[in-house]
């Protein structure tokens, strides 16, 4: 059965780990990321951006693919379906759907307005027993055709969307989605130390988690990060090894046309990626 993240986030925030995020693009995806958090007995979060629950067939379809698998696959890590990035109508289609938590992301809105309209959905999603996520400032790079530029959020603006009672607060501390350029200056520590000062005990959480080097991650875990996004990372990883496969002249030989081979490679790299980040944040055997 689907959880919220609240309780594990809160457990991770004081245990000093962190939850993965990993986003899912169809059933090998997450097929892929629910069997390696039940191997290694880690709590785990299914991020679906709106871009991709469109591509799945809808909200419906993926609540009902992670639910099967969940049953048929004896999955009985704590496992939270989270919408990514949802914009104000995508949260209600969710809250409707069955998801188990969804982020509202008002960053672009004015700060007023953002609030305004996360009162409201923090609301709504308690109602139904979902966790939700909030963002303040921008955070970088590009996400489903959303380009923002890297900046680091308020701590004023974060404590005031904190006290709207979201479960876990996303803050720009110069992260960015997607690849990092070679001149990028690193996550701003002061900026989250700030943000942490002023909330507590409250979850953070760190998106564009691919290729932020490992130091840097064990460091913003420290000061209060418990939930990292990671996407991009997965999608590299799974493009390779089908790329090997294919240039490899597998799928000319005997049966490999199969689609079930000619994704078998991928979803192992998938798994691989996966493993490796649950160990980076603590989070193996915390299920
Ligand atoms: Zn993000």
């Amino acid at each position: 059965m689907l959880v919220s993240a609240k309780e594990m986030l809160d457990k991770a925030k004081a245990g000093h780990y962190a939850v993965g995020q990993f986003n899912i693009n169809n059933l090998e995806w997450t097929k892929s990321i629910l069997q390696t958090a039940q191997e290694l007995n880690s709590p785990v979060i299914l991020g679906v951006s709106e871009g991709a629950g469109k591509y799945m067939g809808g909200y419906k379809t993926v609540v009902g693919m992670v639910n099967g698998m969940l049953e048929e696959l004896n999955i009985t890590v704590p496992v939270a379906l989270h919408l990514d990035h949802g914009g104000y109508d995508a949260c209600y289609k969710c809250i409707e759907a069955g998801f188990s938590s969804i982020m509202f992301d008002g960053s672009h809105y004015p700060i007023e307005e953002n609030v305004e309209k996360t009162k409201e959905l923090v609301a709504a999603a308690h109602e139904k027993g979902l966790s939700i996520e909030a963002e303040v400032g921008a955070i970088g790079g590009e996400e489903d055709g959303v380009v923002g530029m890297g900046e680091c959020a308020d701590p004023k603006e974060c404590k005031m969307v904190a006290d709207l009672g979201v479960d876990f607060l996303a803050a720009g501390i110069g992260n960015i989605h997607g690849k990092y350029p070679a001149n990028w200056k690193g996550l701003s520590f002061e900026t989250l130390d700030a943000i942490q000062q002023l909330t507590g005990d409250l979850p953070l959480v760190l998106h564009g988690g691919t290729g932020i080097p490992a130091d840097m991650i064990k460091k913003a875990i420290s000061l209060g990060v418990s939930k990292i996004n990671v996407n991009t990372e997965c999608q590299l990883a799974f493009a390779a090894a089908t790329r090997k496969y294919i240039e490899e002249g597998k799928d000319l030989q005997g049966k490999g046309y199969d689609p079930r081979k000619i994704l078998a490679p991928g979803a192992q790299a998938i798994k691989d990626t996966v493993k490796e980040k649950m160990e980076m944040f603590g989070s193996i055997g915390k299920a």
